[in-house]
């Protein structure tokens, strides 16, 4: 594919509020634990819609370093795969918690291309217990992955599933600030 000009983002990014686990594209993504073990939160829900072959499998995966990510498949999902990716715990932003949740971006969006997904949703990484302020982190979200779209064609939709009508209006605002759509609801 020629790289000469940018692909459009915005247009593939999609704002909608409810459940990740309810996701019918490709992939979701897992806002893991370092161990992959299990956890509250998305995790949990998760884990629980998938059933217990998602953690069989991930105990065969040895953990995963904060910033990357990890790929398995959905099980009782109706998405084909979970990508799972363990963001920073934030403590005030200057212990590299930016370059850290950007990463979780970037590396599941690669792991995504690596292994033909068209469609994809995140939850807000690190934006529950692991405390990061969501005004910043969305902007980090969304950033990262139009920056990502503008150079890979092959993910066709991104949808980021908001839990609750905060996080809707932090995104939406965010989403608007760096240029994109007002966020679209299903
Ligand atoms: P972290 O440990 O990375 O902070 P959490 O699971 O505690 O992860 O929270 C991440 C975000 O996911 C929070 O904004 C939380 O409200 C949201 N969340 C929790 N359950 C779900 C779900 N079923 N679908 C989508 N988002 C969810």
């Amino acid at each position: 594919m020629s790289n000469s000009k940018p692909l459009d983002a915005w247009g593939r990014i999609e704002l909608r509020p409810g459940d990740i686990t309810e996701f019918d594209g490709d992939a979701i993504v897992n806002a893991a634990n370092s161990s992959l073990l299990g956890g509250g939160g998305v995790d949990g829900a998760i884990h629980r819609a998938a059933g217990p072959e998602l953690l069989a499998e991930c105990r065969t995966l040895g953990g995963c370093p904060t910033g990357q990510a990890k790929i398995t498949r959905g099980y009782r999902l109706r998405a084909k795969f979970v990508i799972h990716t363990v963001g920073p715990v934030y403590g005030g932003g200057r212990h590299g918690e930016p370059e850290l949740l950007r990463s979780c971006y970037e590396c599941s969006l690669r792991l995504a291309v690596e292994n033909g997904v068209k469609s994809i949703a995140f939850p807000a990484i690190s934006c529950g217990v692991y405390g990061y302020p969501m005004e910043e982190a969305a902007r980090i979200a969304l950033g990262t992955t139009a920056e990502f779209l503008t150079r890979h064609g092959e993910i066709e939709r991104v949808v980021f599933y908001l839990f609750g009508e905060q996080a809707m209006s932090v995104y939406s605002e965010a989403l608007s600030e760096l240029g994109g759509m007002p966020g679209q609801r299903a």
